[in-house]
């Protein structure tokens, strides 16, 4: 789960890092004329809070001036009507696609005069089972680019305890600071790491990390991804999910308990079991098609679950055919064929779909499929069925 920035910097301030003072508006800006006397300026900054990078480079769909989703403002009272401006207007960015993302968060800040900016993350390196720190001092720009044009200016780290960690004098000479910088980034260090495990985090990231004026670090912009399966030990950061920023259909399904991640492709999978679910994947990918989706129906593949995956994946437009394929165990494979049929009456539902079934009273399921009228096609061989569903995606 990815939280806002404002929400990320509330949280690493309470764990001592140094970030600047500002204040967060959802929609109403009404108090902002009044607030903006407790901030330090000129200058001010505008930050447009979606859930995407390069808002700094990106342009709003009805451009009010030429400059992006965060501007630096000298003039107090500008402050006022540029937040109204980005509030409820569209950012497109490098990374939301031309389709772009409406504001409804806006975080004002006060402004610091930068030195320098560097970038810092932290991860979960999944190769160690360790975190890891990647630093850099080409940060403020698209550190995927460095990581291409200049690899060398990326340093990784890796971890094996959490705190009271020191950093290695190397480092001052391959970021360029002083020993006093050190120590501060040191510190800086230990407080994210101790952020980073408390609240269970999958990602932190600060692009950029700033050396500012006065050569103190700021934290000038904060991502934080959560591990969702660890959301269950933190209820009140499960709390700071905003639900405009989440795909309407895989919230839908997640209501539901099912797992349900959109794709590219144009087949339609359905599927129980998040392994078989990978392996139907692949095996479309493996026909010259992609998938459309990845869609978990969980262990109870029952009508109404089933009729809820449909809706699900008819939903999206790309779809141009769809492969159930189905394990029986607990449910026998005739229950869901019964269900798939009534489901596809009751829908009216026109796609092309190829099941598949394997397990539990296969045969049976298999003949309810085609003594069913309505043109569905049982095919008992996993490579045939993948094969069918891609045929029929191209007629
Ligand atoms: P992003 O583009 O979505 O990553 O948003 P950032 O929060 O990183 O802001 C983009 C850029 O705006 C930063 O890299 C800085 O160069 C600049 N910026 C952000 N806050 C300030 C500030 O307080 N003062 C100044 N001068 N520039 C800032
Ligand atoms: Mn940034």
């Amino acid at each position: 789960m990815n939280i806002h920035e404002y929400q990320a910097k509330e949280i690493l301030k309470k764990f001592g890092l140094p970030i600047l003072k500002g204040k967060s508006y959802n929609k109403n800006l009404e108090t902002l004329s009044a607030d903006i006397e407790d901030l330090n300026g000129p200058p001010w900054v505008v930050k447009s809070q979606i859930h995407a990078g390069g808002r700094g480079a990106g342009h709003f769909k009805n451009s009010f001036n030429d400059k992006g989703g965060v501007q630096v403002v000298f003039e107090k009272n500008e402050v006022s009507s540029i937040a109204k401006s980005m509030m409820g207007n569209v950012l497109i960015t490098k990374q939301t696609g031309e389709i772009g993302k409406t504001v409804n968060h806006i975080f004002i800040e006060e402004g610091c005069e930068i030195d320098r900016e560097l970038y810092l993350s932290l991860l979960v390196d999944r190769n160690n089972s360790k975190v890891m720190m990647m630093i850099s001092s080409a940060g403020g720009m698209d550190i995927e680019e460095v990581a291409v044009s200049n690899p060398e200016k990326i340093i990784n780290i890796h971890f094996t305890k959490y705190k009271d960690i020191s950093l290695d004098e190397s480092l001052q000479i391959k970021l360029e600071i002083t020993k006093s910088q050190l120590d501060e980034l040191t510190s800086i260090t230990n407080k994210l790491l101790n952020a980073f495990t408390s609240i269970d985090a999958s990602t932190i990231e600060i692009n950029p990390l700033v050396l500012n004026k006065e050569g103190n670090f700021v934290l000038l912009d904060a991502k934080i991804s959560l591990d969702d399966n660890a959301l269950f030990r933190h209820p009140e950061l499960a709390e700071l999910k905003d639900l405009t920023e989440e795909d309407p259909l895989e919230l839908q399904a997640a209501e539901h308990d099912m797992n349900y991640v959109k794709l590219d492709g144009s087949i339609g999978c359905m599927v129980n079991g998040a392994g078989l679910a990978m392996a139907t994947m692949d095996i479309i990918k493996q026909f010259g098609k992609e998938p459309a989706n990845f869609l978990d129906l969980g262990g109870t593949a029952n009508k109404d679950r089933v009729i809820m995956g449909f809706k699900i994946i008819q939903s999206d437009p790309n779809v141009k055919s769809i492969l159930i394929n189905i394990f029986g165990g607990i449910i026998h494979c005739d229950m869901i064929a019964n269900g798939i049929v009534e489901a596809v009456k009751e829908l009216d539902f026109k796609l092309p779909l190829v099941v598949r079934f394997q397990g539990t009273n296969s045969r049976e399921g298999k003949n309810v499929i085609n003594n069913s009228n309505l043109g569905l096609i049982a095919i008992e061989d996993f490579t045939e069925a993948a094969k069918k569903v891609v045929e029929l995606a191209k007629e």
